[in-house]
């Protein structure tokens, strides 16, 4: 496994490899086993004789100025031991001057489908995760990227991304990795204290049980639905919900009544200043 930090390196491995086949994961380190399932749905895309590209980078410019960017965990050898046991072929680990020019004028922005949910209590995330992954499929010049569903909303806007700006790229969407029980991993659930961690598998257990019901037609309404997520969510007394929406599975609009294009219940829960994300549907 190779390991890159700058851009002129890159480049030379880039033109070295040209032909060959290449899957992308983009993520900000950490890595757990939710991250690792991402690199081996890159194998399955790439092939065996194809490369898998890992970046690991926490991107400044996609937190907001009173969230965790200088606390979020940076775990850089142990996450390139994982990468080499999982059959990474590449990881490029730039700094952040690598990557950003302090006189930059032109930037991403997306207007719709990022306003919403997430993009509602972190204005601005989802343009710095548009313009910090537009470099990476440029710098990379990947046939595949791989993305979790666990980060939905992300997942949506960089199909319109790629769809919008015509990336020659694949997106491919990857099942959420859960701990046993229930919640979603994450590199931020090791901010959770005990207590926490312990009242945290509440979300996944109140999508899942309304999600269920949705399905057998108990809850016909998606304004009933919402309101159930919520109030199971609160029987946590450290739970502080931020939202939960019902929304279309690829519009992120609002739904109004559950039709047949399926729907995604999207939540953001806050356990003390950490806030967990979670979401779970039926796409038809
Ligand atoms: P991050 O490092 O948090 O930016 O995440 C990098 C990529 O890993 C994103 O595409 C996430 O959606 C994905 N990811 C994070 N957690 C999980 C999980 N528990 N299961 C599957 N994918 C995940």
């Amino acid at each position: 496994m190779l390991v890159i930090e700058n851009i002129a390196d890159l480049r030379r491995w880039n033109l070295k490899n040209k032909s060959t086949p290449r899957a992308l994961v983009p993520t900000m380190g950490a890595l757990h086993a939710g991250h690792l399932s991402l690199c081996d749905r890159a194998r399955e895309a790439a092939g065996k004789s194809g490369h898998v590209v890992t970046t690991i980078f926490v991107n400044p410019t996609q937190f907001g100025p009173n969230e965790d960017l200088a606390a979020y965990p940076r775990t850089l050898d142990s996450d390139l031991a994982s990468c080499q046991e999982q059959g990474v072929d590449l990881v490029f680990a730039p700094r952040a001057k690598e990557i950003y020019f302090p006189d930059t004028t032109i930037l991403i922005h997306e207007t719709r489908l990022s306003l919403g949910l997430c993009g509602h209590s972190r204005p601005g995330h989802f343009d710095g995760v548009c313009n910090v992954v537009a470099k990476l499929f440029n710098l990379i010049q990947p046939h595949w990227a791989v993305f979790g569903e666990k980060d939905y909303q992300q997942l949506a806007v960089i199909r319109r991304l790629v769809r919008d700006l015509n990336f020659p790229i694949e997106i491919i969407e990857s099942p959420t990795v859960r701990e046993k029980d229930g919640l979603a991993m994450s590199s931020r659930n090791t901010y959770l204290t005990p207590d926490q961690r312990a009242q945290a598998p509440i979300i996944h257990q109140s999508l899942r049980e309304v999600r269920d019901a949705i399905v057998a037609k108990k809850i016909t309404h998606p304004a009933e639905a919402e309101t159930q997520v919520a109030r199971k969510i609160s029987q946590s007394k450290l739970a502080k919900i931020d939202y939960v929406k019902i929304v279309h599975p690829t519009t992120l609009e609002p739904l109004e009544s559950f039709g047949e294009n399926g729907f995604r219940i999207i939540t953001a829960v806050f356990f003390g200043k950490t806030r967990l994300i979670d979401n779970l549907g039926i796409d038809t």
